[in-house]
Order: C-alpha cells, then structure tokens, then sequence
C-alpha cells in the first residue's frame, strides 16, 4: 500500500505540482479502498456494450482533494517500482 509520505518522495523527485487543478490547494487525502486486500482500479469497457468479468483494469492510487474532492488518480504499479528501486 502507498502512502501519503511515499508519494510526497515521488513527487519531489520528479517535480510533479501537487496543487488539485480544480482549487489549487495542496492538500490530499488518499481514497479508503474498500479492505486491505483490495485496491482501486479504473476498470475497462467494451465498445460492443458487451460485459467482460472480471474486465481487464490498471491499479491505480486515488486521492481526494480535501477541499473541493477532485479525484486525482496514478497508475500505482509504476509508482510501486519507483519506490522499490528509489526508497532508501
Ligand atoms: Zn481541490
């Protein structure tokens, strides 16, 4: 599970903003996922209309800004491997 800390490091080391682009307050809070075995994902969909289970999906970290509740979302596996190979 990322944290708030880790992604702070991330962010520093690859100058991303961490202002929300909706309010411009730097101020996140990460999105509860449901149980600690289970993570957010942005799921796919067919074109066909046609239903896939369980449908293909990218893991993702998602965050909440604290003051107007955009939803900022990272693709969490490439994150995890950064911080594997970058944490000290
Ligand atoms: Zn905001």
């Amino acid at each position: 599970m990322v944290k708030l800390s880790d992604l702070a490091l991330f962010y520093k080391a690859k100058n991303i903003q961490s202002g929300c682009p909706t309010c411009g307050k730097s101020s996140w809070v990460l999105a509860d996922a449901p149980d600690e075995q289970t993570a957010w994902s942005l799921a796919s969909v067919r074109e066909d209309g046609n239903a896939v289970f369980p449908s293909p999906s990218v893991p993702v970290i998602a965050m909440v800004c604290d003051h107007c509740y955009t939803l900022r979302t990272h693709a969490s596996l490439p994150i995890r491997e950064w911080l594997k190979a970058n944490k000290a």
